[in-house]
């Protein structure tokens, strides 16, 4: 058995094949934010099924060297630091700061490499004009370089690789200012953007002049510099499909020759996250950034839960109830992994199979991630049971929880703190609390319990003794 993955370059699920000829090595870019303000919980549903396929292939053996580009310097952000008068890299350094912060939030694995476009200037105007020799792009009046799809059809190429185009309809609403009459037709895209008073400060020299890259070619250069000319796995949002994707497969491969092999094997989209039905968007101003979550008392883990509990190519439907729910699922697996490591103490052993394979068989199948969590909620319930009968021993307590171990590093929802892991201090009070109970001062006991709440934990009392529980 092994992992089969949708590719929009085919429209259908294939056997996820990699280019490495000891099957190992996988090269996988991401699009990464646009940091002119804080992601919104829509773009983390992307990055956080990124996360999962990453994690999965990593289970799976591979060895994955995982890109994720920053966009620092766009339309959107000059505008924004035009209006907050600062300077480019201070203001997308902060944007910056904070995804990253919500990023190990959410428990997403760093990528190996955060290539910022601004660091590429020199590859990104080597790429434009390997596009001008090849007669695909050119010079506008104005200072700007356009890509030309008609050029790149003309030379036999193809153009709406991963979509069937209406090429009449082609970039109505593109992040491209529709009053550029320099270019020879609406349809071309720019690859340099002349420099305009409005830029301020955001510009680079260049052979055509001064000026800034088009957003398109950004990712060009750096997944081609830092993964190569042709890799195996692209990803992004599902809007990114058109025009975003689309371009950066006419500029990779039309800056070599024809018949040489694809930019990307495999491209994976994922589906928007939704708010009534209506995709989560900034302009829509229907969404929900991380830390308005949080501040609502959800954790990164919940909220991973969450983005993760539905299809990556399905679009979701966000609720604060759906949150809720997460919470009371994160649960009942963590009450069953208290259970499971009060009965294995100190064992090990390897992991129990039964749930662990059919997890894998699930997540093989497109990453299908319903059916492993419908297989984990299964084990939660077959484990309760043999719990409550008392027919499992340590030996295979302890070998559910390495099997737990397997899927949460895919999973990446980790489990509550326990009573063990409490720090040094809140133990201390545990032990006050208990000598004044044996000393029979009730109202110093519950004070101490009072003070405990206050610091996020409460005190079961078992038949074993007080145990510490997170709130
Ligand atoms: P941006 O910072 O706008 O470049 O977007 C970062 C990533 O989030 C891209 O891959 C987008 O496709 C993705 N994205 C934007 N909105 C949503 C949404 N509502 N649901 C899922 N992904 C989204
Ligand atoms: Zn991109």
């Amino acid at each position: 058995m092994s992992l089969k993955l949708f590719n929009t370059l085919t429209r259908a699920i294939e056997q996820f094949r990699v280019l490495d000829p000891d099957g190992k090595g996988v090269g996988m870019y991401c699009c990464g934010p646009t940091v002119y303000n804080f992601a919104h919980i829509g773009n983390f549903r992307t990055f956080v099924c990124s996360d999962l396929l990453r994690r999965y292939l990593e289970f799976r053996g591979y060895d994955v060297r995982h890109v994720m580009n920053i966009t620092d310097v766009e339309d959107k952000i000059i505008a924004s630091v035009a209006k907050s008068g600062r300077g480019l890299k201070e203001y997308t350094g902060e944007y910056e700061k904070g995804f990253l912060e919500d990023f190990d939030t959410l428990h997403c694995a760093r990528p190996h490499d955060l290539p910022h476009a601004t660091d590429f200037i020199p590859d990104i105007i080597e790429l434009i004009q390997k596009l001008i020799d090849q007669g695909f792009a050119y010079r506008a009046n104005e200072g700007s370089v356009y890509f030309s799809i008609e050029r790149y059809r003309a030379a036999g190429r193809k153009y709406g690789q991963l979509l069937n185009l209406n090429l009449e309809e082609l970039r109505v609403g593109e992040r491209v200012k529709s009053d550029e009459y320099d270019k020879e037709a609406v349809s071309d895209f720019a690859l340099w953007k002349a420099r305009v008073p409005e830029d301020g400060a955001v510009f680079w020299p260049s052979p055509w002049g001064e000026g800034r890259p088009g957003w398109h070619i950004e990712c060009s250069a750096m997944s081609m510099r830092l993964l190569g000319p042709t890799f195996d796995l692209h990803l992004g949002g599902e809007d990114l499909v058109f025009p975003h994707h689309e371009d950066e497969i006419a500029q990779s491969e039309g800056a070599r020759a024809a018949n040489e092999k694809p930019f990307v094997r495999h491209w994976v989209h994922i589906a928007h996250l939704l708010v009534e039905g209506r995709k989560m968007s900034k302009s829509l101003g229907n969404y929900f950034t991380l830390r308005d979550l949080l501040a609502k008392g959800f954790s990164g883990r919940e909220i991973r839960f969450l983005l993760l509990s539905s299809h990556y190519r399905e679009s979701f439907n966000f609720t604060l109830e759906g949150l809720t729910g997460a919470r009371t699922a994160l649960g009942r697996i963590d009450e069953l992994l208290g259970k499971l490591r009060d009965l294995a103490g100190s064992e090990k052993a390897e992991p129990d199979r039964t749930f662990l394979d059919q997890f894998t068989a699930s997540l093989d199948e497109d990453l299908n991630v319903a059916g492993a969590w419908g297989h984990i909620f299964e084990w939660v319930r077959a484990t309760n049971r043999l719990l409550s009968e008392n027919s499992i021993s340590p030996a295979q307590a302890a070998a559910h929880l390495a099997a737990w171990d397997r899927m949460d590093s895919v999973l990446g929802v980790g489990a509550k703190v326990l009573a063990t892991e409490a720090p040094p201090e809140i133990l201390a009070l545990l032990d006050e609390r208990q000598a004044a109970r044996k000393a029979k001062d009730f109202g110093r006991a519950d004070a101490i319990r009072d003070e405990l709440k206050a610091k996020g934990w409460t005190i079961e009392d078992t038949p074993k003794g007080p145990k510490l529980k997170r709130i």
